[in-house]
């Protein structure tokens, strides 16, 4: 039984979450400005503004909603978070005002799931608390795709792992407490078993910076990005920093990258919605050729297209969220891919019409258009490039398709119609 109600009580938090976002974390994005503003730790005055509003969000208890009961966190399941981070996905603040930001979602979800007692202790707990945060370090500088390409390496020396290489567009390393490196460790083994995670304290000597790349949109100096390329230069750390068992890298990689990829999926519903919201309020606000814009089929149609291409993003999102929910673990998997091909292109078709229909004004970094237009090109490189996923779910199908038997499709009609007449 298919059903779209929601729960009155569940649509009582969204209520509250949707006017705490609009009125708390909208403000935030404003006032401590920049994608990476909401990892820096170090700032006492933006964490200082924040600390009631996650005590407000605690005490509504939706905090740390992605993370289900078993792994620590209140369990509304991922149809619940769709929703949610739908409402979170307006406001680049809100998902660290609410304990779910990307990337540590992954990285609390891989804790609780591969985490030893002593690992959940050191890192789970205190980045559920948001006391600090954390990176995830996979992508190499020659190689990001296709992890098989990677040749960062660890190895074995007494009691400790000692790792050797690069890393690249390591987002918010510079703020975290940790980093979670993925490392090849067993190159005997097959492609797929040769690589292990170990988690590192970003103050471990050898951990060098070299430097913090910006991505467009950022304002600041050439070194002050917020993803960075370390160099690690004989980092040594001890035997149990090893998250998951060796070879099991890839595994775990793929337990985080599917929740990042959809939950990202569920922000950018929130974020078109906004796009689509701004669209509306200037068709009726502003006139041209004797009429409100809205009065023009042009515009009408780029608002139609707008809503109806972002509701049938939307309905593959929650999908996507209710197999994760009732399926076995992995079912969801071309699903996710789904998600992620179609947020870049939904985003970008969205956003595109929303500058347009603001004019030049659209254009300016005086609306939140500019901001989103610049994070286009991220959506569908980051957590993997479009064509891999593309890739991924035509394989999806076609390992189920079956030649036709015959010369012509199993469609044909003229064939059909010879078949049928032959039964008599
Ligand atoms: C904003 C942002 C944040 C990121 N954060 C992190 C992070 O925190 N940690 C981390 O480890 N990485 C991070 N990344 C890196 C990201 O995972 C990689 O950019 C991504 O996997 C692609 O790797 P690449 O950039 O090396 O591109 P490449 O692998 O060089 O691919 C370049 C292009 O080649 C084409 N291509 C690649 N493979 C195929 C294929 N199989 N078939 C057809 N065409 C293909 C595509 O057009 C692709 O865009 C982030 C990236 C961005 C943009």
């Amino acid at each position: 039984m298919i059903d779209f109600r929601i729960e009155p009580e569940l649509q009582a938090k969204l209520d509250w979450m949707a006017t705490f976002v609009r009125e708390e974390c909208e403000p935030m994005d404003l006032l401590f400005p920049g994608h990476g503003a909401p990892y820096d730790v170090a700032n006492k005055e933006s964490r200082a503004y924040m600390a009631p509003l996650q005590d407000q969000v605690k005490a509504q208890g939706l905090w740390g909603c992605h993370l289900d009961k078993e792994l620590g966190g209140p369990g509304y399941g991922q149809l619940t978070l769709a929703l949610m981070n739908e409402i979170l996905g307006r406001s680049y603040w809100a998902p660290t005002v609410f304990g779910t930001a990307a990337p540590d979602t992954g990285n609390s979800e891989i804790l609780a799931m591969f985490g030893t007692d002593a690992q959940k202790a050191k890192y789970l707990q205190p980045l559920m608390d948001g006391t600090i945060v954390s990176c995830f370090s996979m992508t190499e500088p020659q190689a990001g795709a296709d992890p098989k390409e990677f040749t960062c390496r660890a190895w074995r020396e007494g009691d400790e792992w000692v790792i050797e290489g690069e890393k690249w567009f390591s987002s918010n390393a510079r703020f975290a407490a940790f980093l979670i490196v993925m490392v090849v460790t067993n190159p005997e083994n097959s492609p797929h078993g040769q690589m292990s995670m170990l988690i590192v304290p970003t103050d471990t000597p050898g951990v060098e910076f070299v430097r913090h790349s910006q991505t467009m949109g950022d304002s600041k100096g050439a070194d002050d990005g917020t993803h960075s390329y370390i160099r690690y230069n004989k980092v040594r750390v001890p035997l149990d920093a090893m998250l998951g068992g060796p070879g099991e890298g890839f595994k775990v990689a793929q337990a985080r990258l599917g929740g990042g990829r959809v939950h990202h999926a569920m922000r950018t519903v929130g974020k078109c919605q906004r796009a689509i919201d701004m669209m509306l309020e200037r068709a009726v606000s502003r006139r041209t050729q004797g009429k409100q814009l809205s009065e023009h089929q042009f515009v009408q149609g780029a608002i139609a297209d707008s809503i109806i291409e972002l509701e049938q993003f939307r309905l593959l999102v929650l999908k996507t969220a209710w197999i994760i929910d009732n399926e076995p673990h992995g079912a969801a998997r071309t699903h996710i891919a789904m998600c992620k091909v179609q947020m870049a292109k939904v985003y970008h078709d969205i956003v595109q019409r929303a500058i347009q229909l603001h004019g030049s004004l659209g254009m300016t970094l005086e609306l939140p258009l500019a901001d989103m237009w610049m994070g286009l090109p991220a959506m569908a490189l980051a957590d993997g490039p479009t064509e891999v996923h593309k890739v991924q779910v035509a394989k999806a199908f076609l390992k189920n398709a079956t030649p036709a038997s015959g010369l012509f499709p199993s469609e044909h009609i003229p064939t059909r119609l010879a078949a049928i007449r032959a039964r008599g």
